[in-house]
């Protein structure tokens, strides 16, 4: 009898997956789940269509034929209520029991609201879905004033959302900066100049309190922590995911603010594996267990879980993540983990050029580029060959660094 796989998830993890299995597996029954009501679509892009920047069409990825094409069994608005582990079954809402040999959870997350009064209203919104871009851009097309909250690589989408739309916005922050766990002041204030271009003017020491609405419960204004009022007809949250492992929470499987796998994407069940934004992953460059929310990351990590499920062990999961803006008219890129570390190094060339480098143990973990992104390759490498860059900080700081920049007893790898 051949082998069965079902997957959860439709996502660019999930549907990497299934691309993998089919290909290295033909006569496999693979079945995909998604609760959404539509095959995998770029979510990066749609950014760009709330903006009015693109139309419908080039967002979608797969349309049905794909899936028939390749024999997989996609089943669309389906949600998947339980997980028997023991019996080797799902169940979903609609009470169908689904068997499996092998399991891939690819789940993602969902975006948290914000826990105050009005977070519900008419006209605020929270984006992770297509269906969410939709609702965004139509709201976005007739609103006039916006409040955005949550100062990281999201809010920063619908900041720009709001300056495409010719909506004049008010970006609240809780600090005095944004994405102040990876950039300083001096970085951040590149972004913030280019907020201020677009109409958007980001407030600091602020956040939001409550919002208020009309009578029809449509969001009016949000009123900050200090009591200060500020005017909107639209509202954009964006203040991070709770990652969907409550599915898994009667299993023994293991969580940890994610499903926790080791580098082949394995759970501590055999037959149960996870890729994408789930995942807590055991890093083999960083040495620990880390996460990463990012579209390549998501869908590399469906295509070693697919071949470890075939083949436990076929593939290791070792990978240097990156993220794009691409609203500005300079470039933007955070890769690896700029949050984490013991150490930094960082630098400012002009107004509006600006990087910086966390490490741990003496070793790149990650970093932000602004303006300029030509170092980058040069770093990636260092991070992903974990080479010693201790000492030589000012080296890797220089204008136009290299690789063979790098004193040759320190750059070698371990
Ligand atoms: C607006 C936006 C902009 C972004 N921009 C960038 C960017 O510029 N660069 C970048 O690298 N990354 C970006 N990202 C992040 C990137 O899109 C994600 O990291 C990536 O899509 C994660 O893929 P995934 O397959 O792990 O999860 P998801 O894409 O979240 O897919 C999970 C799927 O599983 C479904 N699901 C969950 N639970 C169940 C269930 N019980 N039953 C059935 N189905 C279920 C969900 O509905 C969803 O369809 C952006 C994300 C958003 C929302």
């Amino acid at each position: 009898m051949s082998e069965s796989f079902v997957i959860i998830g439709d996502g660019i993890a999930g549907s990497s997956a299934a691309e993998t299995l089919r290909e290295e597996a033909p006569d496999a029954d693979i079945t995909v789940i998604t609760d959404e009501g539509e095959a995998l679509y770029n979510r990066i892009l749609i950014k760009e269509f709330a903006k009015g920047k693109l139309p419908e069409a080039p967002i979608s990825i797969h349309d049905d034929g794909w899936y028939e094409e390749r024999n997989i069994d996609l089943e669309l608005n389906t949600l998947v209520v339980d997980i028997r582990v023991d019996e080797h079954e799902v169940e979903t809402h609609e009470g169908d029991v689904l068997g499996y040999d092998k399991l891939l959870l690819a789940v993602g997350g969902t975006p948290q609201q914000l826990p105050v009064e009005g977070s519900d209203a008419d006209g605020v919104h929270h984006f992770w879905t297509f269906q969410d871009a939709r609702r965004i851009r139509e709201s976005a097309e007739s609103a006039e004033e916006a409040v955005i909250v949550g100062a990281g690589l999201l809010g920063i989408d619908l900041a720009a959302i709001c300056g495409a739309q010719d909506i004049a916005g008010k970006y609240l922050m809780r600090g005095n900066s944004w994405w102040r766990y990876a950039l300083n002041e001096e970085g951040a204030e590149i972004m913030h100049e280019a907020m201020r271009e677009r109409g958007v003017e980001p407030v600091f020491d602020s956040g939001v309190d409550h919002f208020e609405t009309d009578e029809d419960g449509h969001v009016t204004a949000a009123v900050d922590p200090n009591g200060d009022r500020y005017e909107a007809d639209f509202a954009g949250v964006a203040i991070g995911l709770n990652l969907n492992t409550e599915l898994v929470e009667d299993t023994p499987i293991e969580t940890d603010d994610g499903i926790v796998v080791d580098q082949y994407m394995q759970t501590i069940d055999e037959d149960v594996f996870a890729a994408g934004d789930i995942t807590r992953f055991h890093d083999v460059i960083l040495g620990e267990q880390a996460q990463n929310g990012a579209w390549g990351s998501a869908k590399e990590q469906g295509t070693i879980a697919a071949k470890n499920m075939l083949e436990y062990g076929a593939a290791e999961f070792r990978w240097v993540s990156s993220y794009s803006i691409t609203h500005f008219d300079f470039p933007f890129l955070s890769f690896g983990h700029p949050t984490l570390g013991d150490d930094e190094v960082m630098r400012s060339f002009g107004d509006d050029e600006w990087r910086r480098l966390a490490l741990k143990d003496g070793k790149i973990v990650g970093g932000v580029l602004i303006g300029n992104l030509a170092p980058q390759s040069a770093y990636k490498q260092l991070m992903r060959e974990q080479v010693d860059v201790s000492g030589q900080k000012d080296i890797l700081m220089t204008e136009g660094f290299s690789v063979d920049d790098l004193g040759v007893e320190d750059a070698a790898a371990e």
